[in-house]
């Protein structure tokens, strides 16, 4: 490596992924560390102020080390393998120590609150949030804490993130370790002809007969939705819902038990430090949201209107089936009841949604609604054979961002789908870095010619990220403290995703995004209806699971007491006793790989997918009223929210886009409950 540039400290507009191996990460990072650190010290000594002397150079720092940073997380996430693991462990613990260590700088935080005070009037309202945030993550990082509480809240902050780390090292590794071989057909009836082949192909890899199935999240779902047979069902269950747990099939082998509470008590302690009650308080601090008491209010009213609606749905289901259903039942007997009910299945759809087509009329919709234009860029360098990469552009040709898209599952993957920032966009002396983004799915790869036949539900997952790339790719704003997702609420940020999401439901969009893969037919309008009534199907069930992990995920945090410890189970016992009408068996360790909860961003912060779905359905009213495709009110959602990112505050900008606060009623109308809503 000697005499050799670091690829991650180019600063070329994409990262060249051929040249980048795990070796550069740790040197990378530790240079920019460096060079931030004796930047910062020597401006701090300069005595350089102003937005200017401070701000500006803060946030081009941050800027390079966040670009540099950026590749080597999302190749941990995508092309997981030891070496990366390792590099990436390496520096983890650096980057923290050095984000808490300027989060607690004094001299720094004087100096922006010199910013405020001095340039207060004369900043621009995007700049001023951005000192006021910065402000307020002073506080939240211990700023004024004496200097051995320092000491201990950087100490708790660098084990935290350790340990999360490793929940989700546990996470994988379970995952990874089951499969399930299949020697006999009969075990495969009614699955997907698509999943079946893959897992044949999965089994000549391994040099075995029949059918060698492995733990993702395609299988996984395929087996509990179509597998007639139930001992196979029950075996998948089983193994999912044990995953990195004490019991179940590698029992105690990959076990979260301890990291699980370890994690609970660790963030109760910085939540205090800093001055908190807990961390759900902590965690309400950059939320829309304010009070404890107003999230969990929030929750259990939208749980009075969908339990009773919940259990009718459960109770009719069960009469259907004509017994009463385990866990690994439900989906299975849905899937029937919908199908006869409806006389639609999600797989029998496949084939109107091939890849290519959904793709080019999700763009379309893009382009329409606000007047750009997205074009493949073949030359681009990329980490695997199957990732693409596209820029965003204007109407008039000019460069507005991009996104690397990489939408098949594949071993040493983290299975979900997530948009992750690659670049973010920043004004550096005339010149402007562009936004660049990671879209990131786990389709079923193609198998033979035919391209990839999505269903409609993997359709709304990439609406959904596509959102949260628009978002982040078609910000204004050329700082990136506040521009793009960052500075955004968390219970703000699923607006754009879940916004989004609302197009592929339409009859003005259906017809741009499907296409018969041998006839070329768009969705029948007869389909079409159809599919928009399983919208509304078990609307009450779905909304009850999501209320019961918002509910378990706050009261966890908000109830923590050392004394007590962690009372995982306990807790998730009361809320399922509140809310849930499907009780799972006794084995069932859902926590154990909740990695939103325990290792991702929605500590305390779960809810927000049910608080931004009131914001996205109520944002989409307005497209209802004026037509969908409606150029004026496309605008206003472009300017007030997605360009201005997290520059302003999320209830000013909703109120500047809709006119008025958020309602819950277009929710509930959307999902078929507004008429059993009781009156508040
Ligand atoms: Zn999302």
């Amino acid at each position: 490596m000697a005499g050799m540039a670091n690829p991650l400290l180019t600063d070329t507009p994409l990262p060249p992924f051929r040249s980048i191996d795990a070796g550069h990460a740790e040197p990378a990072i530790r240079q920019l560390l460096d060079e931030n650190r004796r930047e910062l010290e020597w401006l701090l000594a300069s005595g350089a102020s102003g937005w200017d002397g401070i701000v500006v150079p803060l946030e081009r720092m941050h800027h390079r080390l966040s670009r540099a940073w950026s590749p080597i997380g999302h190749l941990n996430g995508v092309m997981n393998s030891d070496e990366l693991r390792a590099a990436y462990n390496a520096c983890l613990p650096l980057l923290t120590a050095y984000h808490t260590e300027l989060g607690q700088n004094a001299a720094l935080c004087a100096a922006y609150q010199r910013v405020l005070d001095v340039e207060g009037a004369r900043l621009q309202p995007e700049q001023r949030k951005l000192v006021e945030n910065a402000l307020r993550d002073f506080r939240l990082a211990g700023v004024a804490l004496p200097d051995d509480r320092k000491d201990r809240f950087r100490a708790v902050m660098e084990r935290l993130a350790v340990a999360q780390s490793k929940f989700d090292e546990n996470v994988l590794d379970a995952t990874l370790a089951w499969s399930r071989h299949i020697i006999d057909p009969v075990e495969l009836e009614g699955l997907p002809p698509a999943v079946a082949d893959r897992a044949r192909a999965a089994a000549a890899a391994a040099s075995q007969t029949g059918w060698l199935f492995s733990l993702d999240a395609p299988n996984y779902q395929a087996v509990m939705t179509h597998a007639v047979s139930e001992p196979l069902r029950r075996d998948f269950y089983t193994a999912w819902v044990t995953r990195a747990s004490d019991v179940g099939p590698h029992a105690g082998q990959w076990d979260n038990s301890r990291l699980m509470a370890e994690i609970l008590q660790l963030r109760h302690e910085a939540a205090q430090l800093v001055g908190f009650t807990n961390f759900a308080e902590y965690s309400l601090a950059t939320k829309m949201a304010h009070e404890s008491s107003e999230v969990l209010e929030f929750l259990r009213r939208l749980a009075r209107v969908s339990r009773p609606a919940a259990q009718r749905e459960f109770d009719e289901l069960q009469a259907c089936a004509g017994r009463s259903l385990s866990a690994w039942d439900v989906a299975f007997h849905s899937e029937r009841l919908k199908r006869e009910r409806l006389q639609v299945s999600e797989e029998e759809l496949r084939p109107y949604f091939p890849l290519p087509r959904v793709l080019a009329g999700l763009f379309a919709v893009a382009s329409r609604l606000y007047g750009i234009r997205i074009v493949a860029r073949h030359d681009a360098e990329t980490y695997h054979p199957d990732v693409r990469f596209f820029d965003i552009l204007e109407r008039d040709g000019t460069p507005r961002g991009g996104f690397f898209l990489d939408l098949y599952t594949r071993p040493k993957k983290r299975g979900g789908a997530w948009m992750d920032e690659c670049v973010g966009r920043m004004r550096l002396g005339q010149a402007t870095a562009l936004p660049i983004a990671y879209l990131v799915c786990n389709f079923t790869p193609p198998s033979g010619q035919k391209p990839p036949l999505l269903t409609h539900y993997e359709v709304l997952t990439l609406f959904h990220e596509f959102g949260h790339g628009l978002h982040h790719m078609l910000t204004r704003v050329d700082y990136p403290s506040v521009g793009g997702i960052h500075g955004v609420p968390w219970d703000a940020v699923e607006l754009p995703s879940q916004f989004m999401e609302n197009f592929a439901w339409r009859e003005e969009v259906l017809p741009l995004i499907s296409a018969h893969v041998d006839t070329g037919e768009p969705l029948p309008a007869a389909t079409l209806r159809k599919l928009q009534a399983t919208r509304t199907f078990q609307a009450g069930m779905q909304t009850v699971r999501q209320l019961e992990f918002g509910l378990f995920d706050f009261r966890l945090h908000a109830e923590y007491v050392p004394e007590r410890g962690a009372r995982i189970a306990e807790i998730l016992a009361e809320v399922r006793d509140e809310v849930a009408v499907v009780r799972p068996p006794e084995f069932n360790r859902f926590p154990h790989s909740f990695q939103h909860v325990f290792s991702g961003g929605y500590a305390a912060g779960y809810y927000s997918y049910k608080w931004a779905e009131v914001l996205s359905a109520d944002a989409f009213g307005a497209f209802e009223e004026r037509g969908v495709f409606d150029v004026a009110t496309a605008r206003r959602f472009l300017h007030a929210i997605l360009e201005r990112g997290g520059s302003r505050d999320a209830m000013e900008a909703f109120v500047e886009f809709r006119g008025r606060k958020p309602e819950i009623e277009p929710l509930l109308r959307q999902m078929g409950l507004a008429a059993q809503a009781p009156t508040p």
